[in-house]
């Protein structure tokens, strides 16, 4: 493959142009394809938009485990027997203190997830007085994951001032019913269609490696544009022990790297998101993924533990990006590098054939009241 056609995928990605479904298919499936020319493409798009800006996010379990839903990927469905940590609802002052400990880390968005196929009514007003009370004390940007939600509760949550609504499409329409049956593929586009007519900024993604074809990650990639989705976390399979999907399709670090430049290049202006699995499936390559992506997750994912911050910050400066909050990357290190014991460090970088657990105490850090 010569040098004109990298330039032409960047060239047309900056432009506007929607990659054909063959030029997609290359990118993934190519063995001709030079991957570290398909980044820099990716990496021309993503410093055009972004420059070398990385956004940090936190996520807060705000409640986890016994769904109702059987998404086979996930351990807090009803038919996961994960061993992980459940507990209802936290408390307000609890939430509140942790969207303030996510602003002083750093966090450019704080991302409350609610477990559950969605918030009644009388929840939905219990969120929308959260937003309003985070929103009126920290100057950072907010996101709620709360499952399906029809118009009128989207339409709550943003007189509240939310920013985005999460609701990840996860996988294809064709590969929809193979991993969950309690809800649809449409459900879902219906959640991201009201909160789009709520005036929501979307935010929805994939999880790579539940035995979708290439196709149908070019069939996500597309929609998501068509959509509109301001972010896309870009999800790769964790094999939890006890979840139902656990042996992730054909990750490897190279397709990881692929799959997220089929992101970039499709959805340019889009806050592309390496988000769970990025430690796991990218081994070695991971600092690759800033080339393309410009958002990470800072402190693991929903139940499983990424790495320390202080790696991650590391790794950060080491490449040269920058984050977008108001405390110099170097005090951040500085400062996680006092608080994180080599113990926890050396936990925390272990890498068995499954995905690690996070504690109680990483699940509900510091509690108060
Ligand atoms: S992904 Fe969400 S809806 Fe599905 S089982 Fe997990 S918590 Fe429940």
């Amino acid at each position: 493959m010569d040098f004109a056609f990298y330039q032409k995928l960047t060239q047309d990605s900056l432009a506007g142009v929607e990659l054909s479904d063959e030029i997609c298919l290359r990118i993934l499936t190519d063995p001709k394809l030079y991957l570290l020319s398909l980044v820099h493409s990716a990496f021309i798009v993503r410093k055009t938009h972004w420059g070398m800006g990385v956004q940090i996010h936190i996520l807060n379990n705000a409640q986890n485990g016994n769904c109702s839903e059987d998404c086979s990927y996930c351990s807090q469905s009803k038919t996961s027997n994960a061993d992980i940590h459940e507990y209802p609802l936290k408390p307000d002052n609890e939430i509140i203190a942790e969207a303030q400990r996510a602003y002083e880390a750093g966090a450019h968005r704080y991302c409350m997830v609610f477990a559950g196929r969605g918030p009644s009514w009388q929840r939905t007003e219990h969120l929308a007085r959260l937003v309003r009370e985070i929103k009126s004390r920290y100057p950072i940007e907010v996101c709620v994951s709360a499952g399906l939600l029809d118009e009128s509760k989207a339409r709550l949550l943003a007189e509240a001032g939310l920013d985005r609504l999460n609701h990840n499409l996860n996988t294809s329409r064709e590969n929809y019913a193979k991993i969950c049956s309690t809800h649809t593929y449409d459900d879902r586009l219906r959640t991201l269609n009201s909160a789009k007519a709520a005036g929501l900024q979307l935010c929805s993604g994939l999880i790579a490696g539940m035995g979708e074809k290439p196709e149908s990650l070019i069939e996500i990639a597309k929609t998501l544009r068509s959509l509109d989705a301001k972010s896309i976390p870009v999800n790769f399979l964790l094999p939890f022990e006890g979840n139902v999907v656990r042996y992730p399709d054909g990750l490897s670090p190279q397709y990881c790297l692929r799959i997220l430049a089929l992101f970039r290049l499709l959805n340019p202006k889009a806050e592309v998101r390496a988000t769970a699995g990025r430690e796991f499936h990218m081994r070695s390559l991971e600092v690759m993924c800033l080339y393309v992506v410009n958002s990470i997750f800072l402190d693991g994912y929903l139940n499983s533990r990424g790495s320390m911050r202080r790696k991650t910050y590391q790794m950060l400066l080491d490449a040269g990006f920058e984050i977008e909050s108001e405390y110099p990357l170097e005090d951040l290190l500085e400062k996680a590098e006092e608080s994180e014991t080599p113990q926890e460090s050396a936990s925390a970088e272990g890498n068995g054939c499954s995905a690690r657990i996070k504690t109680a105490a990483e699940l509900r850090p510091a509690r108060v009241g």
